[in-house]
């Protein structure tokens, strides 16, 4: 969708911002552009949409060349958002939203029903919030309307500089999870400045590490922490890699998904007997809509209970869901009782489980990582 080749810039001063940048960024795809300050990520976003002239290489966008491209076409179908948001502060939050689309010579209509969508997307709302003016908004919405405005005229692409640069942490890791929702949803091809390695291990499709206007790695989140390319990266990443590891890797891939449950109306024998099949000494049971009630022990089940299994029901303290990561799930897994936790979806029926031993072989597989500076974790 988007490619650099040899991309360079030279400022008339002599500075060298970018030097020599390529690479490709794939339809729908979150691509990360990060690295020390001045270290030429704003000059490469500007070059994209040509507020900036080049001084050698090319960007084609759909397999052509950037320089063939009329600039305001260009520009109105790259949305884009500055790093210092600057909302036009004479304009309301609607009239801000709608610069796009009035360039795009949309019909009335169309332009307030887009901004309808938009924030509604961004969770404001709109009878609220769309004539105010900046200066009645906070730091947070702020930077939302920025996003908004970039999306307005729904570009498929879209250059954010830093989009969440000046918000406190916690509004901050809010916004990063409603932003990548979004992006669930719209799907557009992104190019996003940080930097902010959190940030980028948990946007980023693809992370581009620069420095000194040079690209150092260009690799998956995964590929930049199990092998980072030399020491810059490394440091970068920091020292606690294996815990940002354990961060990045989500319980849906190690979980076991294809486990027996059983209801309270099964027999004690029944229940022993799916045990067996899947060599486990416990067992989820569940009521009639596959709801999870809680678990059986093997060592539990005697003479004296065959007949009715309820009384040895226990019950999860903690469950995970499919995207819960794995250092959430350890954590969970070590304030209760069960040597195994629950996999359910969002009306508590069963999905699968994850065990303690499952996620102890990943911690240690991570440290080997550490150690080995990049094993590799296709077994
Ligand atoms: P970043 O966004 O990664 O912090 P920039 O792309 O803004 O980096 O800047 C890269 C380098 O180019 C820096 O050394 C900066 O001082 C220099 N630079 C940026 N803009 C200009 C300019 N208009 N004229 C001269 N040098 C510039
Ligand atoms: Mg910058």
């Amino acid at each position: 969708m988007i490619r650099l080749q040899s991309l360079s810039k030279k400022y008339p001063d002599g500075i060298q911002a970018v030097n020599n940048l390529s690479l490709e960024v794939k339809e729908g795809e979150i691509c990360i552009l990060i690295g020390p300050s001045g270290c030429g990520k704003t000059t490469t976003l500007m070059m994209i949409n040509r507020l900036i002239k080049n001084t050698s290489g090319d960007v084609f966008i759909k397999g052509k060349s950037i320089n063939g491209l009329n600039s305001s076409q260009l520009r109105r179908n790259i949305g884009y958002v500055i790093q210092e948001i600057a909302l036009f502060p004479h304009l309301t939050v609607e009239e801000n939203i709608q610069i796009v689309p009035e360039l795009k010579g949309w019909s009335k209509e169309k332009k307030e029903k887009r901004v309808f969508e938009l924030l509604n997307l961004i969770g404001m709302d709109p009878e609220i919030y769309k004539d105010k003016y900046p200066y009645e908004l906070s730091g947070g919405q702020k930077q939302r309307i920025g996003v908004a405005r970039g999306m307005g005229g729904n570009p498929p692409i879209m250059l954010m500089d830093e989009p969440f640069g000046s918000i406190d942490p916690i509004t901050r890791s809010r916004l990063q999870d409603e932003f990548l929702s979004i992006q669930e949803q719209v799907k557009k091809t992104i190019i996003f400045v940080t930097h902010d390695i959190n940030e980028a291990l948990k946007m980023g499709d693809k992370l581009a590490i620069m420095r000194e206007g040079e690209l150092v790695q260009f690799a998956s989140p995964r590929e930049i922490l199990s092998q980072p390319a030399n020491s810059f990266v490394e440091d970068f990443i920091g020292t606690d890699r294996s815990l940002k590891w354990l961060r990045l890797v989500r319980v849906e891939e190690y979980m076991i998904k294809n486990i027996e449950v059983a209801t309270c109306e099964e027999s004690s024998q029944k229940i022993l007997q799916k045990m067996d099949q899947m060599q486990r000494d416990d067992l989820m049971i569940v009521d009639n809509n596959n709801r999870l009630k809680g678990y059986i022990l093997r060592k539990d089940i005697s003479e004296k209970n065959k007949q009715s299994i309820n009384n040895i029901i226990r019950p999860f303290r903690e469950n995970v869901e499919r995207k819960t990561t794995i250092l959430d799930a350890f954590i969970r897994l070590t304030t209760t009782d069960a040597d195994f936790l629950p996999v359910l979806d969002n009306n508590l029926r069963v999905e699968g489980l994850i065990t303690g031993e499952i996620l102890n072989k990943q911690m240690n597989k991570t440290y080997q990582i550490e150690e080995n500076g990049g094993a590799n974790d296709n077994e």
